[in-house]
Parts: structure tokens; sequence; C-alpha cells
């Protein structure tokens, strides 16, 4: 089987990228090992930045139909002092986030580019990778896959990162806690983040009526000063009136780990492909905007492509020119990300301050 571009991944970097590449005329696979889009650890929050990508290729009343509005943000200092965020109304702009379970929200993009034309192939796994006679070889369990620009949307483990060694060294150990808590029962349209001590943090969005999406970042460091993770938690709420109240009745809830939860890359380009979404880097979720951050990388990408020229169908040879300026793009979104994370990394980590803009926002 040969396709002009083949996408390994199906998370939303992956998925919108083959439904914007399709739409261009490319014959597009995207490939996937799961058979079915499960949940992953996520806060399952998009920011309203990524919904406008979304309203603008799909329209708002179907993404609206398939997902329900978030107005923004409940912050609270380490002090316990809160301060309510509204998602500021720019004229034009969009005002809102969305609550996306990605069991669904991932599958909603799978549907999208399937529609547009993308071969999809669910629960395949890419083994193995050869570059030959300038094409790229995808091995599976049972098949092969040729392509002649091969788009890496394989997520913070990336095999085609190994596979290209596009892997840059760093010491940022973060970790993360995750689990769906049963809701309190009322209907709330905001995410909380409480910021703790050192650094720490603990984000809440209210998925459903049903459940809260936790998800508490801490650092290997503190976490071996506390032992487990449960430990951890327990100090926490110890300390904190309302999570302990929050918390207190979910005795029996499931928490899934992810390390690393920190992903840098020297390279976003390699002969005839690119990555995207979080395999071209990702600085912890404490932003919120991983996934509006992977629709931008395939919104890139597209834009790139359309305006190379020599990348009209059956002249998709010379694409070396295409990773430069999509490299060149994305170098200065990620670069404004990193620095973004860095600083706001470096404010939870004193309390002090956070107290202090707390009392001037609140
Ligand atoms: C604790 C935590 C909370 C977060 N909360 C939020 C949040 O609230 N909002 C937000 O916007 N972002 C959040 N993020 C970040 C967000 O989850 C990611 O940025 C987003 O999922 C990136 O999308 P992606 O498509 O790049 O990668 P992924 O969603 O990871 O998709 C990669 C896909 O590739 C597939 N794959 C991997 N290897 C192979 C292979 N060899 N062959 C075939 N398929 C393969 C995987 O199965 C996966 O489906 C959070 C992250 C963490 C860790």
């Amino acid at each position: 089987m040969k396709f002009d571009i083949a996408v390994i991944g199906a998370g939303p970097a992956g998925s919108f990228a083959a439904f914007l590449l399709s739409k261009l005329g490319y014959s597009v696979a995207l490939v996937e090992s799961m058979p079915e889009m499960k949940r992953k650890i996520c806060g399952e929050y998009l920011s309203p930045g990524g919904v406008e990508y979304l309203i603008r290729e799909l329209g708002e009343e179907i993404i609206l139909k398939n997902f329900s509005k978030l107005d923004g943000m409940l912050i609270f200092a380490p002090s316990g002092l809160e301060v309510d965020c509204q998602f500021p109304t720019i004229s034009g702009r969009i005002n809102f986030g969305l609550k996306v379970p990605r069991d669904v929200f991932d599958q909603f993009l799978i549907n999208q580019a399937k529609n547009s034309g993308v071969e999809v192939f669910m629960g395949e796994e890419v083994k193995d990778l050869s570059f030959e006679n300038k094409n790229h070889r995808l091995f599976f369990n049972k098949r092969e896959l040729e392509t002649s620009f091969l788009v890496g949307a394989d997520g913070r483990k990336s095999l085609v990162c190994k596979k290209f060694n596009l892997n840059s060294k760093h010491k940022k150990k973060f970790i993360a806690f995750h689990g769906l808590f049963k809701s309190s029962g009322k209907k709330r349209n905001k995410g909380e983040m409480h910021i703790l001590e050192k650094g720490d943090y603990i984000g809440i969005n209210p998925i459903s009526d049903e459940f809260d999406n936790v998800s508490l970042i801490t650092s290997n460091h503190r976490l071996k000063q506390f032992k487990t993770y449960e430990t951890l938690l327990e100090y926490y709420l110890n300390k904190n009136k309302y999570l302990k109240e929050k918390f207190s009745k979910e005795s029996n809830f499931e928490m899934f780990i992810s390390y690393p939860i920190y992903h840098e890359v020297h390279s976003i380009s390699f002969n005839q492909g690119v990555l995207v979404g979080d395999a071209a880097g990702f600085y912890g979720p404490l932003t919120g905007e991983g996934i509006t951050a992977a629709l931008t990388s395939a919104q890139f990408l597209a834009q790139v492509i359309t305006q190379n020229q020599s990348l009209k169908k059956n002249d998709l040879i010379n694409m070396n020119s295409v990773g430069m300026n999509y490299e060149y793009l994305m170098r200065s979104f990620l670069t404004k990300k990193k620095w973004t994370t860095t600083f706001f990394h470096y404010l939870i980590g004193h309390s002090f301050y956070c107290n202090l803009l707390g009392q001037i926002f609140k």
C-alpha cells in the first residue's frame, strides 16, 4: 500500500493533520495502535484557541452538539484565596472552552478525518520504520505501508523521534497522577486550578454531571520525599479544607500515573517528514493548552504544505523545504510555549508571589 502522506497516531494532532491534508487533495493514511479510542491521561479541557480551530473547520453547530462549554477557571492560591477567571470576550474571538472526554473527542476527530477521505487503520501499531529510495516504510505486525511523507503524531513517547534520533536530553522530571472522581453533583462550567507547594498543583475539570477529572502534578523529587502519591495527596487534603471536603467521600478511585510528562526534541523535521503535537514538544500540562498546541501544529503543517508550490499532488518529493518552513514556524511557537510554561512554573514554585497575586486579582 502506498500513500502520499502517512500519519502515525490518531490523537488530536494526527487526526486534525490527516483531515486538513486530505482536504488539500493528498492520499492520507492515519494509523493508530489502539483498536478504539480510550480516555487518556488528560484534564479533558480544550482552551478557546483550540475551539476556534474546530469551529473554523467544522462549524459551531456540530461542535456544540457534541461537547459542552467551559466558561473559565477558578484559580486557588496556596493560601486558599480564590480568583474567578472568565475567558475574555474579544470581538471576533471565541470566549469559551470545551469539556472534551478524550475517548469521545479523539474518535470525533478520527470520524472527521474519515469523512474527508483519510484511510484510517485502527489497532495497528507501527513497530518499526525505515527510509529507503526516498520513501518511508512503516512496519506493522502483519503488513507494511509505504509513503512519500511521514507525519509523526505519536505523542510524548514517539517512536518516530526515537528512530530518527530527535529526542533531546533534559532534566525536567514531572509526574502526573490522574483519575476520575465522583462529582459533587452541582452543575459547574469552570475548571479549577489549585496551586499547592513547591510547584505542585491539582487541576480539576467538571467533565460531566457524574465525574470530575482530577490531575495532581508533582516532581520526582517531591514524590521521593513523600514516598507514595497517597501520602502526598493526604498531606494536601489535610491542609486544604475545600479539597478535603471535595474528595473525602472518594476513597474508591483509580489513579493512573503518567511519566514523563515533559518531552523535548532538537529537531521537528527530518527526511521527508515532520513531527506534530506532543511528539514535537510538550512542556507539561500547566497552561492547559496541549490539545490546542496539537491542533495548532496540524494547522501550521497544512499552511506550509499549501504554500509550498513543489508539493502539488504527484510531485511530493521536494519535502525538505516543507520541513524547513514548518520547523521555523513551530520553533518560534514552541519557544514561546516553553518560556511561558517555565515562567508559570517558577511562579507557582513560590507561594509568596502566588498569594500576593491572588490578593491583587481576587
Ligand atoms: C496530566 C495531564 C493533563 C493534561 N490536561 C490537558 C488539558 O486539560 N487540556 C489540554 O489541552 N491538554 C492537556 N494535556 C496535554 C494533552 O493531553 C496532550 O497535549 C494531547 O493529547 C496531545 O495530542 P497528540 O495528538 O499530540 O498526542 P496523543 O493524544 O498522545 O496521541 C498520540 C497517539 O499516537 C498513538 N501511537 C503512539 N505510538 C504509536 C505507534 N507506534 N503506532 C501507532 N499509533 C501510535 C497513541 O495511541 C495515541 O493515540 C494534559 C497532559 C497531561 C499529562
